[in-house]
């Protein structure tokens, strides 16, 4: 199975201290994804939880990377709401991991939107976590709790052994409820996006569904709005995922970016949809 790894600036290298990841307690049994990796069925209940993607071969966390390129224009904005484990000495000096006025600016254009979010991040914003994980233009996904990465080489930064990674995803799922998160979703992005065979057999029992992109914002680090936005219109078709970040210290300029894209791409005929949308037109399962 090849594993396309794609080009993403990494909001990861800022000279982190290797800060051992806190030992982790015994997390609470995960609620939000399904427990087991069998293939998707069909619920008979009425409270069908989102639609995920089969298994891949050999039971393998599937890989979701777009929709269907149908006429049918929906596109899924999502925002990485990035925090290393170890940057909360840099948060208590004052860095802003967060982005309310992007939040702002989403609920003000009415544009849902998928946050992968660490779980690090809703332990230092869990007023903005529960706020976006119950408003309904939002869905909260898991995207870590370290941010640390799943394989070697990854944009330099530390990674997950192989017997954590189920844990940290789990970890992330215990914030969001510590948090007040009600219902997360069962999508999970690797930091940075790396991942390999290793890394989606490990995560298997999770019973997530990976989400990659096909958009590359190029949101993080940048200076210019007007780049980053054409970086998405040029980018964006039926169907796409882009990838921006709700972080405001590493991704100052996504507001603006948002403000400029979202009038241009609805003028196109796009409508912005929330990545389980996508999921579920392109065969997910309830
Ligand atoms: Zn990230």
């Amino acid at each position: 199975m090849i594993i396309r790894v794609r080009r993403i600036a990494a909001v990861c290298a800022l000279g982190t201290a290797l800060t051992a990841l806190a030992a982790c307690s015994a997390p609470q049994p995960v609620r939000a994804p399904r427990a087991t990796a069998g293939p998707a069925v069909a619920s008979a209940s009425p409270a069908a939880g989102p639609p995920t993607l089969a298994p891949g071969p050999a039971g393998l966390t599937p890989v979701f990377e777009h929709g269907p390129r149908t006429g049918d224009r929906a596109v899924a904005l999502t925002f990485d709401a990035d925090m290393t484990a170890d940057q909360g000495p840099r948060a208590a000096r004052g860095e802003r991991f967060d982005n309310p006025g992007l939040i702002a600016a989403l609920r003000e254009l009415k544009v849902p939107a998928t946050v992968f979010m660490t779980g690090r991040w809703a332990e230092q914003y869990p007023r903005q976590a529960r706020s976006l994980g119950r408003d309904p233009l939002f869905e909260i996904a898991n995207h870590s709790y370290s941010h640390y990465a799943f394989t070697e080489d990854c944009y330099g930064l530390p990674t997950v052994d192989e017997e954590r990674m189920r844990t940290d995803v789990e970890r992330a799922y215990a914030a969001f409820r510590e948090a007040g998160v009600p219902d997360p979703m069962p999508y999970f992005r690797f930091p940075g996006g790396c991942h390999d065979t290793r890394a989606l057999r490990a995560l298997t029992p999770a019973g997530v569904t990976a989400v990659q992109w096909d958009v590359v914002s190029g949101d993080a680090f940048a200076t210019d709005a007007g780049a980053v936005a054409r970086e998405v219109l040029d980018g964006v078709r039926p169907g796409s995922v882009v990838v921006l970040h709700c972080t405001l210290s590493a991704a100052p300029t996504t507001e603006r970016v948002v403000r400029e894209v979202v009038p241009e791409l609805r003028g196109k005929g796009f409508r912005f949809v929330k990545v389980s949308e996508l999921i579920g037109a392109s065969g997910g399962r309830r």
